[in-house]
């Protein structure tokens, strides 16, 4: 299901991820920025083969796939697939330049969590992210921000805000372990994941080996 169309869009989010697999950690960050933000549109962009990743993720239309399962029924969602379709690695930086040259009057916000904020500073043309977007930043685990983390908030003071999302000790690192180590969903990671994502996995038998 794609975002119905609206006139002009003014606010726009982007968030991105493996998504490997989307799990309820990642809705509700969703729900929240686009409350929060007052999104006219949040963009869910699963990443490609991520260069600061070194794991081998899941095949893109398996993650294609379960995003969709776990965003689509939100309002004003689109699930975009441009990262995957690109060749090489794939980079924040050359996403938000082409989503602010097809919304030339919105402005951007990339949605990420805590973890992500605090290696910012390695990320490609990092310093060109803070001009071109607001950072909305969600806490993970710890409340505490890392010394990375704060100063590079002190840095860029202006372009970075805080999301109400209460804290959700979740990660796909620890539903695959879970599914790989052979616990039972009901009780273990099922609950973890949107419904019909718990079903996909099953019926793919994904993560079983990882
Ligand atoms: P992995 O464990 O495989 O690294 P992940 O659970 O961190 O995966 P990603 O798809 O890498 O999930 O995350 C996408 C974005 O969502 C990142 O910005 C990440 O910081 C954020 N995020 C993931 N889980 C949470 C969480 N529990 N609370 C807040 N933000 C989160």
């Amino acid at each position: 299901m794609s975002a119905p169309p609206v006139a002009v869009i003014k606010r726009l989010g982007v968030f991105g991820g493996s998504f490997d697999p989307p799990h309820r950690a990642h809705v509700a960050l969703a729900e929240t920025a686009l409350a929060q933000l007052g999104l006219d549109r949040l963009h869910i962009i699963p990443t490609g083969q991520a260069w600061h990743k070194r794991r081998t993720l899941s095949a893109p239309e398996h993650r294609l796939a379960m995003a969709r399962l776990a965003f689509d029924g939100l309002d004003r969602v689109v699930v975009d697939d441009r990262e995957l379709l690109r060749a090489g690695p794939s980079y924040t930086i050359d996403t938000l330049e082409a989503l602010q040259a097809e919304n030339p009057e919105a402005q951007l916000y990339l949605v990420i969590g805590d973890d992500q904020f605090a290696a910012l500073k390695s990320w490609h043309r990092w310093e060109a992210i803070l001009e071109i977007a607001i950072i909305c930043i969600a806490n993970r685990a710890d409340p505490v921000r890392t010394q990375a983390g704060f100063e590079l908030e002190k840095q860029a003071r202006h372009a970075v805000l805080t999301l109400q999302l209460p804290l959700m000790p979740v990660s796909a690192t620890d539903i695959r372990l879970q599914i790989s180590s052979g616990h039972a969903s009901p009780q273990g990671w099922a609950p973890l994941v949107p419904e019909p994502v718990a079903r996909y996995i099953e019926r793919h038998r994904l993560y079983v080996s990882s």
